[in-house]
């Protein structure tokens, strides 16, 4: 049975697998509340969805990175079906060298922001016994990455998290959904500075979102899922290896 809400609020919405999970559920006929910091591409977006599918589309522009932000955006907005917690960024180099200033604000986003917009909408979802929470880690979840030691932890952070509240959602109807893409053409790699960064082939947003919409559409959805194939694999083989081996294997792929 396709997902289809009513209602769906989508972080990071101004580029990337953000946009591309706004397009997929305007598509399905879902309003959008479509949240960034980029205001003028935000606004495009919601031109292109009325236009296209003839559905709502509300802009919210917010730095997400600010402590409570949870609170603050639940009442601006009311509540929704379903959460896209996707916004995110990462930085590359050695811990030693990395800005102070920029690492936290990567935890703030990365972290923070989504376990209080989880924590903001979810009660209304479960009040209504149906509705949906994705959070978008991320390939790079499944091991400790040498040259990128917060964004690893900090997407182990939200897989970690999210399989829980899976958990302890499933019994009032919602589904609470990690979804792990891996290298993907999107803005990342610009945020990031680098593509020292990416490992394997490169999908598009697209990919990463129908992976997404798959496992919501299950009636049985797991509590996380990775997109492409080749990436699910190597995920897997993480359990199966030494962890000096891994650690050392996984600094070496992401080091310039
Ligand atoms: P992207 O094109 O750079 O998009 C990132 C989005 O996050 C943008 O819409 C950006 O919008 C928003 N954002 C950044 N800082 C923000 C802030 N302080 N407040 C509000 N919004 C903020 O990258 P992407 O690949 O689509 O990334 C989406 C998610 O996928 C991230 O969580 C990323 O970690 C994850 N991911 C990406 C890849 C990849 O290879 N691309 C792989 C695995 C996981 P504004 O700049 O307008 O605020």
């Amino acid at each position: 049975m396709p997902f289809t809400p009513a209602r769906t609020l989508v972080t990071g919405a101004s580029s990337g697998i953000g946009a591309a999970f706004a397009r997929a559920l305007a598509a399905r006929g879902s309003d959008l509340v479509l949240v960034a910091r980029r205001e003028d591409r935000l606004h495009a977006l919601a031109d292109e969805l009325r236009s296209r599918y003839g559905v709502v589309a509300e802009v919210v522009p917010a730095d997400l990175s600010r402590s409570g932000i949870g609170p603050e955006l639940r009442e601006r907005t009311g509540p929704v079906d379903m959460l896209v917690n996707n916004a995110g960024f990462a930085t590359h180099g050695p811990l030693a060298e990395g800005d102070a200033a920029r690492l936290e604000e990567e935890i703030d986003l990365d972290v923070r922001a989504l376990v209080s917009l989880t924590r903001a909408y979810l009660p209304d979802q479960i009040a209504a016994g149906r509705g949906a929470v994705v959070n978008i880690a991320s390939t790079a979840s499944f091991q400790p990455i040498p040259g990128m030691a917060v964004y690893g932890a900090a997407k182990a952070f939200v897989r970690s998290f999210t399989e829980a509240v899976w958990h302890e959602a499933r019994p009032h109807g919602v589904k609470v959904l990690s979804l792990s893409p891996g290298s993907t053409r999107t803005e990342f790699f610009d945020v990031v500075g680098t593509t020292a960064a990416a490992v394997g082939r490169f999908h598009t947003p697209e990919d990463v979102v129908e992976t997404g919409m798959r496992a919501l559409d299950a009636r049985r959805t797991p509590p996380g899922v990775v997109s492409g194939r080749a990436n699910a694999m190597t995920a897997a083989m993480t359990r199966f290896l030494p962890r000096r081996m891994l650690i050392g294997l996984s600094g070496r792929l992401v080091s310039a």
